[in-house]
């Protein structure tokens, strides 16, 4: 595999998925804001870019894993350069969780300057990234998709194709994650239900989540929320406000009341007001913790 691919955005989860296509055979050009983190890669084999539309050539691939709408606009809409680079008959795959209404803006944009634009949002954490395990929903251009399906192959246990529209897999994305959030929140008034009534916590994740919540989501999160783990963040409590809010917008442009959301927004919300956007989107559930007049765990709380 001799392809040189372009790469912008090396934070949890670009870091793992851009060295799993270096271990896949690809040649890759990254470009990260903050260089010092590009610094494994430039190890493994990458070749540090100074701007984010250096890592394009013509008619090439670039994937992009930034936090959110502002950082993928500013790369790819505001700079020409980006583009311009790619054009003709380049693509742009899109693996960050934004809202639908931008991903639509830059398929359009990038549809008039001769770029591909392919929404590929993920789920799963750094560490199934790591593992070439995530679950990659995908939208856009049917050339575009067929050509980026190895790429995504190689970084991704499966993908799912949700049709031309780009926004689709934007789409897929907020469902899944608000789906995770309400989880979130379920068992963090469960367990501390159980706390409250004198049977240990840890004990129910574990027999609840053994059998009739044997999944992944219950699983994973379940035992942190249980433990009070909330550090390392391998998804930044910031970035889950992102998500709920982008739900949110999303459900309010197409009229559609999410009583639910509204209440995870809030509880997300007072999160990052007291200061925990850097733990990980679990610390919410010290907002339980908090009304239930429980203090939560020294090593979970943030100064
Ligand atoms: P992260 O660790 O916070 O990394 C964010 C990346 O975006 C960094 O490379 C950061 O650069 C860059 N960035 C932010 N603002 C920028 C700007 N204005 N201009 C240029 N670069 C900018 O986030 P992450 O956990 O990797 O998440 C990336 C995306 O994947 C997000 O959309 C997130 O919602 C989604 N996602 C995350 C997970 C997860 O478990 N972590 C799972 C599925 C999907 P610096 O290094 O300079 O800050």
């Amino acid at each position: 595999m001799n392809e040189t691919l372009g790469f912008i955005g090396l934070g949890n989860m670009g870091q793992p998925i851009a060295s799993n296509l270096i271990r896949a055979g690809y040649k890759l050009r990254v470009y990260n804001r903050t260089p010092g983190k590009a610094e494994p890669l430039v190890k493994q084999g990458a070749v540090l870019a100074s701007r984010p539309a250096e890592v394009s050539e013509r008619g090439g691939v670039v994937l992009t894993m930034l936090a959110d709408d502002r950082a993928v606009e500013e790369v790819a809409l505001r700079d020409p350069g980006f583009c311009e680079r790619l054009a003709p008959g380049g693509v742009h795959v899109s693996m960050s969780t934004i809202s639908p209404a931008s991903s639509k803006e830059l398929a359009e944009q990038h549809a008039q300057r001769g770029v591909a634009y392919v929404a590929a949002p993920v789920f799963g954490r750094p560490e199934a990234a790591a593992a070439g395990k995530l679950w990659i929903c995908f939208s856009g251009p049917t050339d575009a998709k067929k050509r980026i399906q190895p790429i995504v192959d190689s970084v991704g246990q499966a993908s799912f194709d949700f049709g031309e529209n780009a926004e689709a897999a934007n789409l897929v994305k907020l469902c899944g994650n608000f789906l995770i959030a309400a989880a979130i929140e379920a068992m963090a008034e469960a367990w501390t239900l159980a706390e409250k009534n004198g049977v240990d916590r840890v004990r129910v994740a574990d027999m609840l989540t053994k059998t009739l919540f044997a999944c992944p989501i219950y699983q994973g999160y379940g035992a942190r929320i249980a433990q009070q783990q909330y550090e390392p963040a391998g998804f930044r409590l910031a970035l889950g406000l992102k998500d709920v809010g982008l739900t949110l917008r999303t459900a309010a442009a197409s009229e559609m009341p999410m009583p639910l959301g509204s209440l995870l927004h809030d509880r997300w919300l007072s999160a990052v007001a007291k200061g925990r956007a850097d733990l990980d989107w679990t610390a919410a559930a010290l907002g339980v913790a908090e009304d239930a007049g429980l203090l939560p765990a020294k090593s979970a709380q943030k100064s």
